[in-house]
């Protein structure tokens, strides 16, 4: 098995190295990750200028930083290493979780979701620390990967699908099992914080600090906070398929023609 290795933290995060070992015990691996943090980067690509590679010279596994972020990853990695295409794309294990709508802004999931794109098995793994600049235990995740990679892999997951897994930043010891989870919410406080320059000009600042999650069974934020591993299937096609209906609907009672 050809897997191809990404993240958004950059490629020298401890989080992707750990990936990437459990990567390399499973089949032949490729490590191709941003040269610097992408982290919120959303499912971007770079249009205006050059995507450079160089080798990031690890010992047992083949690796390069790019300078784009992790959708470049993906196709320059597609193009330059693995030419006869690959059969997985993991993205990971990122510094922190992607849960909520925070999915949207995520680095990490956007990685997997252009594995996906390719008709490729593709899982985003994140770790969910929620006290500042905690332990993000990314032994965890790499036990966790190992103990339950067929499971993961013979999930009936189709591209353009394709999975988004936080597992809690907890000694593994401690893990309760895993959910099968859908999106859930998180509110922040002072989200985009204001200060001053020295010439009293004002500039932004995200913050972003947890003061609300919904505790709803089935969600992932519930999943995690609870300590679970919560596995969500996420898809590229974002039609609200509930509110097409109601348009046709609304459309066919009031008589009214799209074209008017
Ligand atoms: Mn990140």
């Amino acid at each position: 098995m050809r897997i191809l290795v990404t993240n958004d933290d950059g490629i020298d995060s401890p989080g992707i190295r750990a990936l990437a070992e459990v990567a390399a015990t499973k089949g032949q691996t490729m490590v191709f990750a941003p040269n610097s943090d992408k982290s919120a980067c959303g499912h971007a690509m770079t249009l205006h200028d050059p995507i450079r590679i160089l080798p990031a010279h690890w010992e047992d596994i083949p690796a390069y930083k790019v300078a784009g972020v992790p959708v470049d990853c993906i196709n320059v990695g597609l193009i330059s290493g693995f030419h006869e295409g690959c059969e997985l794309v993991l993205s990971g294990f990122n510094n922190g979780p992607n849960l909520g709508f925070d999915t949207t802004y995520s680095g990490t999931v956007a990685g997997a979701m252009e594995g996906a794109l390719h008709g490729i098995k593709s899982i985003a793994l994140s770790m969910g620390i929620f006290s500042g600049q905690g332990d993000p235990f990314f032994e965890t995740g790499a036990r966790w990967l190992q103990d339950n990679w067929e499971m993961l892999l013979n999930m009936p997951i189709a591209p353009p699908g394709f999975l988004s897994i936080n597992i809690p930043a907890i000694p593994y010891e401690e893990i309760k099992g895993f959910q099968i989870t859908h999106i859930g919410q998180k509110f922040y406080e002072g989200y985009l914080e204001q200060r001053h320059d020295p010439w009293s000009k004002p500039y932004y600042w995200y913050r972003g600090e947890v003061i609300h999650k919904t505790y709803k069974p089935g969600t992932d934020v519930y999943a995690v906070f609870n300590g679970y591993v919560s596995i969500t299937p996420l898809t590229p096609n974002w039609t609200d398929h509930g509110v097409l209906e109601k348009l046709e609907t609304y459309l066919s009672s009031a008589s009214l023609s799209s074209k008017t």
